[in-house]
């Protein structure tokens, strides 16, 4: 092992080889396609299991553990994309996915599709070393390596498109708690009504739901911006969707941060037709949503016995605060 190495350099090292691979990129004979952290090759399994890829890391790592926590997060939603593109091509059996490391200490992984028709199909790669290629089918594959490289690159392509963008959009409704000052106060510009909550929160509460799926948590409306989409577009959207309300106004209060990436945008939201005058305001029934109430802001900020959610306290706490972003 070159020596050079062991300090782990991010700098391009011209005597790894799997830094001159992401160097090459295109150039280099194997290389399928690129995504922003990895480069994705044949690699030396190709020649035996049709389909199986090299994915390398752009950075030269030793180890998944020195990326930062976001930088890891996105390559193993890339590897994620790969592994079902290879298998949706492939129609593989099922994948086996491994990062050794023993041979070239910089970070990479290799994909390799095993299918039903192996003559010895509970056995590793590894251990099938010895067996020539055509020795490892009952029945060989009639498919042109070409064309099924340039459907597993289609497929990826496809994959990540259809990701979901993992961002929110949600909204606060809120109101005073006396009855006698509703209407004044759902008058004035969110400006106005966001310093009047942030100035005297106990005086407040807001129009909360709860989720018919996953954790049943009561939550803010609102839910996942839609590929293409831009925050405002998402919550009118959502809203639309869990409760058949339109928007009159919106106001951008604090940004919901995780891990170092934005996850989500929260308004203080005033929706046309009067609906925050109601105490029961009518709705269109939607089968995300479980029932939907009044709860106290205060209730929220204080959390007794920690019933409601940490990301559903972190807004509130937030959007009393006046914190444009929050972490989670
Ligand atoms: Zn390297």
């Amino acid at each position: 092992m070159d020596s050079s190495h062991s300090q782990h350099t991010q700098s391009l090292g011209a005597s790894c080889a799997l830094c001159q691979l992401v160097a090459l990129k295109a150039n280099h004979p194997d290389f399928i396609c690129e995504l922003p952290h990895v480069v994705i090759t044949r690699g030396p399994f190709s020649k035996r299991w049709p389909g199986a890829l090299q994915v390398t890391s752009k950075r030269h790592l030793r180890d998944p553990g020195q990326l930062k926590y976001p930088h890891f997060i996105h390559t193993q939603s890339e590897l994620y994309a790969i592994e079902n593109a290879i298998r949706r091509s492939t129609r593989a059996h099922h994948m086996n996915v491994v990062k050794f490391g023993n041979v070239v200490e910089h970070l990479h992984w290799h994909l390799i599709p095993r299918f039903s028709n192996e003559t010895h199909p509970q056995k590793t790669p590894w251990e099938l070393a010895d067996v020539p290629p055509e020795a490892l089918f009952h029945t060989s594959s009639t498919q042109p390596l070409d064309l099924l490289y340039a459907e597993i690159a289609s497929e990826l392509k496809a994959q990540l498109l259809a990701a979901q963008p993992p961002y929110f959009s949600t909204a606060f409704f809120v109101r005073p708690l006396d009855q006698a000052q509703q209407s004044i106060f759902l008058q004035l510009p969110l400006t106005e009504q966001h310093a009047a909550i942030r100035a005297q929160p106990d005086a407040f509460e807001c129009f909360l739901m709860q989720r018919n799926y996953l954790d049943f948590a009561w939550d803010t409306f609102g839910g996942e911006i839609d590929p293409g989409e831009n925050p405002v577009d998402a919550l009118k959207r959502e809203l639309n969707e869990e409760l058949g309300w339109a928007i009159e106004r919106q106001l951008e209060v604090t940004r919901q941060w995780s891990n170092g990436m934005i996850r989500g945008f929260v308004y203080l939201t005033l929706p046309e037709g009067g609906s925050l005058l109601q105490n029961t305001p009518a709705r269109t029934p939607c089968d995300e949503v479980k029932q939907a109430a009044w709860i106290p802001l205060k209730t929220l900020l204080d959390n007794p016995g920690n019933v409601y959610s940490r990301p559903l306290c972190g807004r509130a706490l937030a959007l009393v605060a006046g914190q444009t972003d929050f972490s989670l």
